[in-house]
Parts: structure tokens; sequence; C-alpha cells
């Protein structure tokens, strides 16, 4: 079964190496295992619930405990600490346009939100319900999972926008093709979901981020029926997608949607290379991502989270023999990992490795094969779990995100890991700051910072050392001239950044443009306070 209060499956676990959990207390400090409430502890807490009754609607402690909060870490810290807030009044599970579409009327009548509900990973505080008058309904999309159309000759596909991602690949791949869209939730994330926050999949770079890959689809709000027919390419005006892209529940219930799909390759491989320094990773991702080589992911990691993944890896000796060979050919410490994925038919596989490789080669890049790649792989989608134990064990994880040009990128980096590794120096506390290029574009690429530091004996302490780590790299990502995210979305913790990146002009137009098509009366507080 999903946890309640923390990432995935409860019967699966990702073990820490006993020398990772060594080399992280070195760093941090040892961890105090945290008390964390139980979920009776929290449904004992549930308010009663202010919806009438419907036949589509749970009212069950469970479930709306369920609902309550995503996978940000205030979320965790809620949760964990049985101080969780709001919770939605109810839950539904539409499983058609027709249902969604009687609920909405349902909420329009009794006068509640409605927060639509894909696979609950959001890590901005997306889904959480907000506390104020109005009763909240959550649709949970999650029945509505279906392939309804396969469109072979124009590689078109139409699924319920609440498919998952291992359902929607299981159905495409039975029929020999792909999305392609592998953000790292995607065990529980949907495609309505990817959609709403424009979300971007690890190989992103061969297969395009969501926005290329939505073509069309039907939105369900109270005006009406919003029909998004797919064409090839248009230049009728503003393209409507681009409303939806990013809409963060607050356009409507998006039901369908038809996505862009590709025969499954002949052939993947994932490569390894270790740059002798961050600055020769970073020349030699410019040069292979402006060479718009057929490639579908790159992704370089610090000096300091490779040390970490070779840490992780556990196996002390054969990553013992691996830094001899490394250090033997002038990679040592310092050294800096790139994954690069390929894509494709056998041909193209070659020409690309062959292409990639010898850019990589001529910035001192060292090769080491696909036995890493091949690990990277099986384990990409498990790597989140170990976010549960690190927790049991007293530390608290987190990311931060954006994009930036090139230009600026080595010294926004520095800063966004400066910051938060002496975010909480005046508490006495250490913060182990590491980061990644996963998304890299001609023009600047994403910066991913990973964080860890200890969780407090209390949750309100825990919670203000996350504000100041946020504050702290979200300004510095703005000093910068990043976006305040590449991935996953404004919610509530990155709009206070949102007005630097948009002016008060084009806050202005999309609150306009929202409210023209009679959007929901979602929840307050996301866009400058104002229900749309
Ligand atoms: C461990 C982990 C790893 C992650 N890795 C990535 C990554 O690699 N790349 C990435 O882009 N993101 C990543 N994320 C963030 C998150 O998974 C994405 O934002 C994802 O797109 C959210 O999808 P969801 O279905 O879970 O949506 P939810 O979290 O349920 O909802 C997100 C938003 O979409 C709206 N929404 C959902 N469904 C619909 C619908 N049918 N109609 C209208 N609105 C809807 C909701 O109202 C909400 O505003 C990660 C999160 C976690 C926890």
């Amino acid at each position: 079964m999903r946890r309640w209060n923390g990432w995935g499956d409860d019967t699966l676990a990702y073990p820490l190496p006993a020398a990772a959990a060594r080399f992280l207390e070195r760093l941090v400090g040892r961890g105090t295992p945290p008390r964390d409430a139980t979920l009776a502890d929290v449904m004992a807490a549930l308010p009663p619930s202010r919806l009438p009754a419907h036949p589509l609607v749970s009212h069950a402690p469970n479930v709306r405990v369920r609902h309550a909060r995503g996978q940000s870490l205030p979320d965790w810290i809620a949760l964990r600490s049985g101080r969780v807030g709001a919770f939605p009044d109810g839950v539904a599970y539409p499983t058609t346009d027709a249902e969604v579409r009687d609920l909405l009327g349902f909420a329009a009548a009794v006068g509640a939100q409605i927060i639509p509900y894909g696979g609950g990973t959001s890590v901005v505080g997306h889904i959480n319900p907000q506390s104020g008058p109005a009763p909240v309904l959550t649709m949970d999309m999650s029945r509505m999972n279906r392939l309804r159309r396969f469109d072979e000759t124009n590689h078109l596909a139409t699924f319920g926008a609440g498919v998952s991602g291992p359902d929607l690949e299981a159905q495409l791949r039975a029929r020999g093709y792909t999305l392609g869209h592998f953000p790292q939730s995607f065990e529980y994330s949907t495609l309505g979901g990817w959609i709403a926050t424009r979300s971007s999949g690890q190989q992103s770079l061969g297969y395009g981020r969501i926005e290329q890959l939505f073509a069309g689809g039907r939105l369900e709000a109270p005006a009406g029926t919003l029909v998004l027919p797919c064409f090839p390419a248009s230049s009728a005006g503003p393209d409507l997608r681009e409303m939806v892209l990013g809409s963060e529940g607050r356009m409507g219930i998006l039901t369908e949607a038809t996505v862009r799909v590709t025969c499954l390759p002949e052939r993947e491989d994932f490569h390894a290379v270790f740059f002798p320094t961050w600055e020769r990773g970073l020349a030699a991702v410019r040069q292979i991502v402006q060479a718009q080589l057929p490639l579908s992911m790159l992704r370089l990691s610090t000096a300091a989270e490779t040390e970490m993944t070779l840490t992780m890896a556990g196996h002390q000796q054969i990553v013992g023999a691996l830094e001899r060979l490394l250090a033997a050919r002038g990679v040592g410490g310092g050294k800096c990992m790139l994954m690069i994925g390929i894509s494709g038919s056998n041909a193209l596989v070659r020409l690309a490795r062959r292409a990639a490789l010898d850019i990589a080669g001529k910035h001192g890049g060292v090769h080491i094969g696909r036995a890493m790649g091949r690990q990277w792989v099986k384990s990409r989608f498990r790597a989140p779990y170990l976010r549960n134990l690190l927790w049991e064990m007293g530390y608290a994880v987190d990311t931060v995100e954006t994009a930036v040009k090139w230009t600026r990128l080595p010294a926004m980096v520095d800063t966004i890991g400066t910051a938060l590794r002496t975010g909480l120096a005046d508490r006495d506390e250490r913060v182990h700051a590491f980061t990644h290029l996963s998304h890299s574009y001609p023009s600047g690429s994403s910066v991913y910072t990973t964080y860890v530091y200890r969780v407090a004996p209390d949750p309100d302490e825990t919670l203000s050392r996350w504000q100041a780590l946020k504050a702290a790299a979200s300004q510095a990502i703005v000093a910068h001239g990043g976006t305040i995210s590449h991935q996953h979305g404004v919610g509530v913790d990155h709009l206070p950044y949102l007005a630097c990146e948009k002016g008060d002009l084009g806050l202005a137009a999309i609150l306009r443009c929202r409210s023209q098509v009679h959007a929901l009366r979602m929840r307050k507080g996301r866009f400058g306070g104002a229900a749309l």
C-alpha cells in the first residue's frame, strides 16, 4: 500500500550502506530519529466534513488524510508531526467526463472549492487545501486512467488524464510505443499532473518536455467543456494548450489528454564519463548539447554529488578500483560524473555515441562504459525511497531547481550551494548540498540541487530551518537570473518569487486570461492571494 506520510509503497525500502550513513554523519552530524505521529493520531484530529453527502464523494477519514498533503518537505513535516492543518472535506473519484461535470455542478451548488488531484506528488504545495470558510472537494483523477484512443498513423494516443506513469507506459509498450516521459516521480505522478505543472522527464533531451508531448485534450470547467484539438502545428492565434500547461488545477479539470508517442527505440544505452573538474564537464555538456546530437539524456553531477553517488553505491571495492583507474588517467579528487543517454535505432545510437564521446574526450572525459548507466536506470525511480529511511534516521532531504543561461550558470551553482551550506550556520547546524544538471538546452541548463539537514526535536524548528534554506536558495536563484522553477511549478512555495519573473503586467495578464475562461473558484493564495 502507498505510504500515507512518505514516499512510495510501504513494502519497499531503499537501504543505506553503512559507509554512506557514516559519511552523512561526518557531514551534518548524527541525526536523532523523530517521533512521528501515527495515522490513527491524525485521523483522530480530523474536523467533521462540511460537505453534504454525494454518491461520488467519500468522507472517509483515511481518504481525507491521504489527500491532505503532497510531497514537499513542509508536507512531510506536517504529516510526520501530525500537524496537518486543513484537510479536504471530501474526495471524489470520477470515472467519466459526465461524472466530472456532475461534481462541478455539485461544488458550485454547495459553494465548495475544488482541487484536482493527480498522483499527489507535487513538491510545491499544489494540492493542499487552504483553511477558509468554503468546504474543499478534492477530485482524485486516478480512476480516469484508460487508453481511450490510439492513432498509430499519426502517432497520437489519448488517455484519461488520471493515468499514472507506469500504466501509461505499459499500455503504450504493449503496442510497441513509448511517451518517453520519465520524471523521477513516475511511479505515482499522472498525465494530467504533468501537463498542469509543465513537468520534465529525465529523458526530455530526446523525447521533449511535456509541452512538446501534449497535443490536445479536453478540459471540464464550470463554463463548459473546452476541447483542445490536435494539430501538427498551427498559426491560428494563441495556442489554447499554453493556457492549460502550467495551469496548476485552476482552469478546470483535464479529463483526457492526447500525447505524441514514439516507436520504442531499437536500443537504449546509458554511458558514464568522468571529468577531472566541474568546469571541464560543463564545457563538454554545453558543446554536446549545442551540437544537437540525438541524445536522450545528459546528466552532469558536481564533485560533491559524484562523491555522494559513489558512496551511496555501497560497493566499496568496485568503487575503489574505479577510482584507481580514473586516477591513472588523470581524473582524481574533484571528478564529476556525466551520464549520457542515447535512444534510437542501432545505427543512430552508434553514431551519437561516437560523436558525444569524442567531444567528452576532448574535454578530458574518461568513458567507463555502460555498467554504471545500467545501474542508474535500474534504480532511477527507487532513489526517492531513501528519503523515508533518512527521515527515520533524523535527516530531512529537499531539492531546489531552476534553469539559467550558460553564461550565468557557474556562479549560480556556487551561490546556491553556499547559500544552503551556510544557511543554518547561525543555528549551529550544518547542511550538505550537491548539484546536477539534468536538462540541458543550447542556451542554458536546468540546475537541480539536493540538500540534507538534521531534523530538529520540535517540528516547528524543522520547518523553520527549511524556510530559511528555501528562502536563501530562492533568493540566490532570482539574483542570478534563473527561473523560480524549471519543472516543479509554482504552487504555494514559489509564489513569492513569481512576480520577479513575470513582472506586474505579466502577472496581471495571467490572472486576466484565466478569469476570462471562467476559471473554477479554486483555492486562494496562489497568484497574489486572488481566488481565480
Ligand atoms: C520524488 C519526486 C520526484 C519528482 N521528480 C520530478 C521530475 O523528475 N520532473 C518533474 O517535472 N517533476 C518531478 N516531481 C514533481 C511532481 O511529480 C510533478 O510536479 C508532477 O507533474 C505532478 O503530477 P501529479 O499527477 O502527482 O500531480 P498532483 O501533485 O496531484 O497535482 C499537481 C498539480 O496539477 C493539478 N492537476 C493534477 N491533475 C489534474 C487534472 N487532471 N486536471 C487539472 N489539473 C490537474 C493539481 O491540481 C495540482 O495543481 C517529483 C516529485 C517527487 C515527489
